[in-house]
């Protein structure tokens, strides 16, 4: 499926029409069309290709930070296939979430202790990285900053949990982030948390916020500092330039060159570069919006939350200010059919075990709730980066020069895109080497991770 009336692009995945509508996207912000020309630039510095969280953190890093500067300013046209923050950006759960215990053992044991608090300290800081921003630029996207429960309700998996998490103190390992960690004993879990069945669970800092607002916003900034937004604007192709000017994309505007690219097209990046087909893999997910009845009296919650729930259930949530939840997840009704969500672009439809997940899912789940009229307003799907080996993949692509990719954020991407794109716009503007920015070295997109047969995907696929 594609934009109407254009040519299909020769392979791979690509944006498709008549998107689900998310709740994000029900308060249209007036660059959502945008194009800052009428026509499409011929030629510039910097072709930024998705319009996204990574695509506009690239324009802001490259464009907003420099403007002090007094040496000339790059020519930045960002092209985005349909609207701006129409992929999963505008189509999450607003959670903004570090990952950091739970992930720190396997990266220990795959790549070493550096290289796993690498990962964790990023994540970690982006919590309050973004709380800064929000506050410098003064966005009015919902911003709060609060702490999150992580929930067990599988005793093995619990006591798993915190053997791992005491492992991990012991060893003295990254400090700052672990010992923001409180567990919780199943005695008290239940209470504590005011999830049903709880056996166990951890609370940490984090955020959640309105994406949409908050992108869209930094992405004004960018406008009003020179970047050039193209919506509506699909790139079909990219291929190294006979001119001096090094990269020729096409679209169905016209040829745009340019000296270097930024691919942040995520779950799409295939359908421009075909190396990583099957490395970065488009994933289907599912998010609603539940509203409590005007009369119910049931708990506050202030907290976000991960549900890791009997049969492989794992579900997210975030409150709202307006009363609201929005809940992502249901992964236990689709997830063992690959052909519900795995290698499709579909945001159009919903996924259809999932459809009925989230009714009475307040009532089902959380204490007090029972009584609460708690129903399901809106839901849609979005598109994710799912890769190979689970790992984004970031930095200059191999065989590419003045191509960077910064895409394959796993379905988790709030806590890792704003400094790994800050380090991608050092490289573009200061020629840095990756391993002269702060990007975790595991993230680099290298020959050996796109000629590997690692398939962590492989036995879900198979089905
Ligand atoms: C349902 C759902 C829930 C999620 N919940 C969370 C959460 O709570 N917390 C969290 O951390 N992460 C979450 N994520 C993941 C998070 O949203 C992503 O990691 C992040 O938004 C990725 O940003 P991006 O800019 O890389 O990708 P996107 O936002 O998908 O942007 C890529 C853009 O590229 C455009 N594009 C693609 N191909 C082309 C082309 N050829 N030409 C021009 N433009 C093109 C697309 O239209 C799209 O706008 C969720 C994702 C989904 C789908």
């Amino acid at each position: 499926m594609y934009v109407p009336g254009l040519p299909s692009p020769a392979s791979g995945p690509f944006p498709c029409e008549n998107s689900t509508l998310p709740f994000w996207r029900t308060e249209l912000h007036e660059l959502d069309s945008y194009r800052s020309t009428k026509q499409l630039p011929k030629s510039c510095d910097v072709l930024i290709i998705g319009g996204g969280y990574a695509g506009i953190a690239a324009a802001y890093h490259l464009l907003r930070e420099d403007e002090s500067s007094t040496s000339p300013k790059r020519s930045v046209v960002l092209a985005e296939a349909r609207e701006a923050c129409s992929g999963a950006t505008g189509r999450n759960g607003g959670h903004l979430r570090p990952s950091v215990y739970s992930r720190l053992p396997r990266y220990i044991k795959q790549y070493g202790v550096e290289a796993a608090v690498e990962v964790a300290g990023l994540e970690f800081d982006h919590v309050q990285t973004i709380a800064a921003l929000v506050k410098k630029e003064n966005i009015d996207c919902d911003f709060t900053l609060t702490r999150s429960f992580d929930i067990y309700t599988d005793k093995t998996e619990a006591e798993a949990a915190k053997k791992s998490y005491e492992e991990l103190k012991a060893a003295g390992i990254a400090k700052s982030t672990i010992d923001d960690l409180i567990w919780t004993d199943a005695e008290h879990a239940e209470e504590v948390s005011g999830v049903k069945g709880c056996v166990g669970c951890f609370t940490f800092t984090a955020a959640h916020l309105w994406p949409y607002k908050l992108f869209t916003h930094l992405l004004a900034r960018a406008v009003s500092s020179g970047l050039n937004l193209q919506t509506h604007t699909p790139i079909l192709s990219i291929s190294p330039s006979s001119s001096s000017e090094k990269w020729t994309a096409s679209t169905p505007r016209g040829l745009i060159t340019s000296s270097k690219v930024i691919i942040a097209t995520n779950g799409y990046t295939a359908g421009l570069l075909p190396e990583y087909t099957s490395k970065i893999v488009p994933s289907k997910g599912i998010c609603c919006r539940i509203v409590p009845s005007s009369t119910s009296t049931h708990p506050n919650l202030t907290h976000t939350y991960c549900l890791r729930l009997p049969d492989g259930g794992f579900d997210y949530l975030i409150p709202r200010h307006d009363g609201s939840i929005i809940v992502g997840g249901a992964r236990s009704t689709f997830f063992k059919e690959h052909e519900n969500w795995y290698n499709t672009t579909d945001d159009s439809t919903l996924i259809k075990p999932a459809e009925k997940y989230f009714d009475n899912y307040m009532q089902r789940n959380f204490l007090g709730w029972e009584e609460s009229g708690a129903r399901v307003d809106q839901i849609w799907t979005g598109v994710m980066g799912y890769t190979s080996d689970s790992l984004p993949s970031i930095g200059e692509v191999p065989g590419r020069d003045g191509c960077f990719i910064a895409a394959g954020f796993v379905g988790h991407g709030m806590p890792v895109i704003w400094l790994t794109m800050k380090g991608i716009a050092e490289m573009v503007k200061e020629g840095k080497s990756f391993e002269e920015v702060r990007i975790p070295r595991i993230y680099k997109t290298t020959k050996e991770r796109l000629e590997s047969d690692l398939d962590l995907l492989g036995p879900v696929k198979k089905g």
